[in-house]
């Protein structure tokens, strides 16, 4: 993939970006797992998605559980975890990975204005808006 081409301004398409991944047709971009608490990882979603998770290296988890990023705007963006159960240590546990189609690297925009809360940015590399308005 090549990632200068990407204009994600507006977020990630769930239809043309996400669900090839969610249904095991690509594989999980940029997959790293996730160390501390998978369960405490994947309760800050709202929602859940059930699918198939391939990873490069071949391997199919096939009941897989998606959770997906969105931004303040609504936004998909490109990312999240994917969580199966494994059994592990004479137990079943949890497993989960974080991913992300783009490893963002947000830039201010103009106009920031941080002691309101404004911080305008979007990512270098495929230009998602990224702005934060935390003011009141
Ligand atoms: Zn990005």
């Amino acid at each position: 993939m090549n990632e200068t081409s990407l204009n994600k301004r507006n977020g990630y398409s769930m239809v043309d970006d996400l669900q090839p991944i969610l249904d095991g047709k690509q594989p999980v971009p940029n997959a790293t797992s996730v160390v501390i608490d998978a369960g405490a990882t994947i309760l800050h979603y709202r929602e859940m998605h059930c699918g198939t998770a391939l990873f490069p290296d071949g391997k199919k988890q096939w009941s897989a559980r998606f959770f997906l990023d969105y931004g303040q705007g609504g936004g998909l963006y490109g990312s999240g975890v994917v969580a199966w159960v494994e059994w592990k240590d004479g137990a079943y546990r949890a497993v989960a990975m974080k991913f992300a189609i783009c490893d963002h690297k947000p830039v201010a925009g103009p106009g920031a204005n941080p002691s309101r809360g404004w911080r305008p940015a979007s990512c270098e590399k495929c230009g998602l808006d990224m702005s934060v308005d935390s003011g009141d």
